[in-house]
């Protein structure tokens, strides 16, 4: 009998969860990447963008190109609308796409010079 993939959904394409597919990429896992935008934003260089110094398509980078020679991921666009922790499921815009393990780094909160959140 064929043993089962284990299919290992990532919520978002910031560097939390960018790093998190790689780490899995010599693993047997499938990966299914979820984000609600189509890019990974740099977002280090935004104050760039701010003082004009840099365009906005400068700190942008899709993510199906990022993660395009990892041939173990596919990424959805897509809003994660809830977490089913009993059943262990992700939902996104309602569906659960089949898995059976899940991450979510999707959006670390800061505190930048003493200004507090951003
Ligand atoms: C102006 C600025 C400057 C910074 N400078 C530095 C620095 O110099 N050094 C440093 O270490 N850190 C810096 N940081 C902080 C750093 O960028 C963040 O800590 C880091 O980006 C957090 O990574 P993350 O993967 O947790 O989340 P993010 O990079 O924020 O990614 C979250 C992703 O999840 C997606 N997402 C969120 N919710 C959902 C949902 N419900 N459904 C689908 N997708 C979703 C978002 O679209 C996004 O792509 C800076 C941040 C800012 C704003």
């Amino acid at each position: 009998m064929p043993e089962r993939i284990p299919r290992v959904v990532i919520v978002g394409g910031g560097f939390g969860s960018l790093a998190a597919a790689e780490a899995l990429r010599r693993t047997p896992a499938q990966i299914i990447q979820v984000d609600r935008a189509n890019h990974h934003l740099f977002q280090p260089l935004l104050y760039q963008v701010a003082t004009s110094l840099l365009s906005p398509a400068q700190i942008g980078s899709p993510i199906r190109g990022i993660l395009r020679e990892q041939g173990n991921v596919m990424v959805i666009l897509g809003e994660v609308t809830g977490v089913e922790k009993e059943q262990k499921r992700i939902l996104v815009g309602g569906r659960a796409p089949p898995a059976s393990g899940a991450i979510e780094p999707s959006g670390e909160a800061c505190s930048c010079n003493g200004f507090g959140p951003i």
